[in-house]
């Protein structure tokens, strides 16, 4: 078994919201410069930037892992991991067919850039990425299970996006065996009134929009390879 040191939930210039800095390559520069073992690549709705961050992390030495944080048709945000690109980008049409279109205004959310594998802009999404699915938090699981992911619930302590926030409880047919919390000293009061989560592995990412807000390589998680796999496998 092996420990490394994790940060799997990062937004890139893609996602509206994302700063302009958070190229795929800065990405993986400020990862290899912190000391991570694994990044993951977590835009909204898109897995467009995976390919250039893929690169750019074997060039810097540090794990990548595709994925993307989706938002269900319920506003619930839902953080999804890949063993490979191509499933990855596979499930990336998959979730485009069902995103709500909307044209994005970048005045107001953002752009929205597509960086290609040398690290130049390639294009930008027209339609607001940051919109809702008609995919329902009660399909995601089997869904991303499909395109051999795993799917976790983001930061469910928060109080906008999350499921508890949502839904209002953690359905008691829920598959995920993953939570992420964004802020550990609230995992005593959540798990009181979420029992569910007694069975969950909980781990705590940066949700990063800024280079500067990347995690630290503080938290780790046991895995048995080391590669975008092991990661998916440790957290089924
Ligand atoms: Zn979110
Ligand atoms: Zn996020």
């Amino acid at each position: 078994m092996l420990n490394l040191t994790y940060d799997l939930h990062i937004h890139s210039c893609l996602s509206p919201c994302g700063d302009d800095d958070m190229t795929p390559a800065n990405i993986a520069g400020m990862a290899a410069l912190k000391g991570l073992d694994a990044v993951a690549l977590t835009d909204h709705n898109t897995c467009r930037n995976c390919p250039a961050f893929m690169k750019a992390c074997r060039e810097y030495g540090v794990l990548a892992v595709p994925g993307m944080e989706i938002n269900t048709s319920e506003e619930v945000h839902a953080v999804c991991l890949f063993p490979s690109l191509e499933q990855a980008l596979a499930f990336d049409a998959c979730v485009y067919e069902r995103l709500m279109k909307f044209p994005n205004n970048e005045a107001i959310f953002g752009k929205q850039q597509i960086y290609n594998e040398l690290d130049e802009v390639c294009g930008s999404e027209p339609n607001l990425l940051i919109n809702a699915t008609d995919i329902s938090f009660d399909e995601l699981w089997e869904l991303v299970r499909s395109y051999e992911g795993v799917m976790f619930p983001a930061h469910i302590d928060k109080s906008a996006n999350s499921l508890i926030a949502n839904l209002g409880f953690i359905p008691p047919d829920s598959r995920f065996a993953t939570a992420e919390v964004k802020d550990l000293k609230k995992l005593h009061q959540l798990k009181i009134s979420n029992p569910y989560l007694d069975g969950c592995r909980i781990i705590s990412n940066s949700d990063a929009h800024y280079l500067e807000h990347i995690n630290e390589p503080r938290l780790t998680l046991q895995v048995e390879e080391r590669s975008a796999f092991g990661i998916v496998e440790a957290l089924l």
